[in-house]
């Protein structure tokens, strides 16, 4: 028995040469815009939190006020007895903010994207997705047990020709991540939702890295295009921007009430707790009524990218505040990971299979909470490391 597992200790000899490690820095403070990472103060630019709400007065107030009235945990799945006045207004409320006749919530994105595609899609079915789609659409395509086909990046033509070859399928789903969480760019969603109509086929799109982040107040991907109700399903998490945890779908009743009644998640996992819930519903109304958050991350961003662009890095195609700073090679990003580090600035090095080889990356994650003099702090590390990495 004992030597059946003797496999991981081979794979995982490789893994550790290639650079992968399984101990990741252990974080000793919130996960803020300066946080401690293995003892050592950083600037954070590893972290999905856009708008700093993960220390928020009022999100950490929500929480507390949540344990005292509700308790810290939910104790059932959400069809069972684990469905609370909490998790109802969250789903009101978020409807009511994305545009939608109602919303779902899930306990992750990853699970909300798996039990979603695997729920509507089935093998009768075929999918069409962008080849840099999440790793948790790309499961749910899986578990769907369709045919999957898949577009070059953001090609549009290219989704066209598969949707054209896929008529006679029961259904069709076209999906893609609303900002693709490698790269920093847009879906080319406005294209992609045409071809939808077009082709009758089911549009979906995953705005983990947009809610919060584009469109009115961070309505997200499809407000940013101006393509409110042309979009079937949005999904989305409350674990980046929104600085809570938890996933969800939002779409038209009939859709969230066949997912309610259907998607194996909420069936066969326990809904999320209090705690989480009401974070999630006190950053709605913070995206609601302090808009400025948005603007500041914006203005960070821009501010960032102009700063590596004249100190003459290559941030490729980011059109957001996910920025890359591409090197090229595996080794070369992960030693300037491990230099900024030492000079007390946090990106991580990006390297194969997340990114095609040939293009390791550091991934910089700008946040609102990032002062100038963060930034400021950080570029200089960069021009450091930039010129001893040239030599
Ligand atoms: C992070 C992420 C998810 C998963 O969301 P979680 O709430 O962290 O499970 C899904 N899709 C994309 C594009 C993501 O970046």
């Amino acid at each position: 028995m004992k030597n059946s597992l003797c496999f991981v200790e081979e794979e995982l000899a490789g893994l550790k040469r290639a650079g992968i490690s399984p101990g990741p820095k252990i974080l000793s403070t919130p996960q803020g815009p300066k946080a401690r990472f293995e003892d050592k103060e950083v600037i954070n630019l590893s972290s999905n939190n856009y708008l700093g709400l993960t220390t928020h007065p009022k999100l950490k107030e929500a929480a507390k006020k949540a344990i005292e009235q509700f308790g810290t945990g939910s104790g059932a799945a959400r069809n069972i007895a684990g469905f609370m006045t909490l998790h109802k207004e969250l789903e009101d409320k978020l409807a009511a903010f994305k545009g939608t006749e109602a919303s779902i919530v899930f306990q992750t994105g990853f699970s909300a994207n798996a039990g979603t595609v695997s729920t509507i899609i089935g093998k009768e079915d075929i999918i069409v997705s962008d080849r840099l789609n999440h790793g948790s659409i790309i499961d749910g395509c899986r578990l769907a047990r369709a045919g999957i086909k898949i577009f070059s990046h953001k090609d549009v033509k290219e989704a066209e020709k598969l949707l054209k070859e896929s008529k006679g399928a029961r259904r069709i789903l076209l999906i893609t991540d609303g900002v693709f969480s490698m790269d920093g760019d847009i879906a080319p969603l406005p294209g992609l939702v045409a071809l939808a109509n077009k082709y009758k086929a089911i549009m979906m799109v995953d705005d983990a890295h947009a809610f919060g982040v584009l469109g009115r107040n961070g309505r997200g991907t499809v407000d940013h295009f101006n393509l409110c109700g042309q979009v079937d399903i949005q999904m989305g998490t409350f674990s980046k921007a929104i600085g809570s945890f938890g996933g969800y779908v939002a779409g038209s009743r009939a859709l969230i009430d066949y997912l309610a009644c259907k998607a194996r998640p909420i069936l066969f996992s326990t809904s999320l707790p209090p705690a989480s819930i009401a974070c999630a519903s006190a950053a709605l109304d913070i995206l609601k009524e302090q808009p400025e958050l948005i603007d500041k991350l914006w203005e960070n961003t821009r501010f960032f990218k102009d700063s590596l662009f004249k100190l003459g890095f290559n941030t490729g195609i980011s059109e957001t505040p996910i920025i890359p700073i591409v090197v090229g090679e595996e080794e070369k990003a992960i030693k300037s990971s491990k230099r900024l580090f030492q000079e007390g600035v946090f990106a991580r090095a990006i390297t194969y299979p997340a990114v095609p080889k040939g293009e390791a990356r550091l991934r910089t994650i700008i946040s609102a909470a990032h002062t100038k003099e963060d930034l400021t702090f950080a570029l200089n590390a960069f021009e450091k490391i930039g010129k001893e990495l040239r030599r």
